[in-house]
């Protein structure tokens, strides 16, 4: 007879790299069995998870000209190290 999961087994199982919001989007893909259609369609309305259904905060200020810019820059910068450190070594 198989050995029962723990909790935590189930924890392990889990990607390593899940933010709070990408939880809620694999939850509903767990309540709906897999369908992105039906979670378009959840006519739940009540339940608190529903307007983060699509793994998006929907209250989240867009983000300005700025900000979009000096993070797109940093991410160049990181890039560029990543790559001069894959040179060196
Ligand atoms: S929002 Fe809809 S699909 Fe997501 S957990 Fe709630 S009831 Fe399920």
């Amino acid at each position: 007879m198989a050995k029962a999961k723990t909790v935590q087994d189930v924890r392990d199982e889990l990607p390593k790299t899940t933010s709070p919001i990408r939880a809620v989007r694999l939850k509903c893909l767990d309540c709906t069995c897999g369908s992105a259609k039906e979670i378009e369609a959840c006519p739940v309305v009540k339940c608190p998870l529903h307007p983060f259904r699509f793994g998006k905060n929907p209250y989240r200020k867009p983000q300005s000209e700025e900000r979009r810019a000096a993070a797109a820059e940093r991410m160049r910068k990181i890039q560029a190290q990543k790559k001069s450190e894959g040179q060196d070594g």
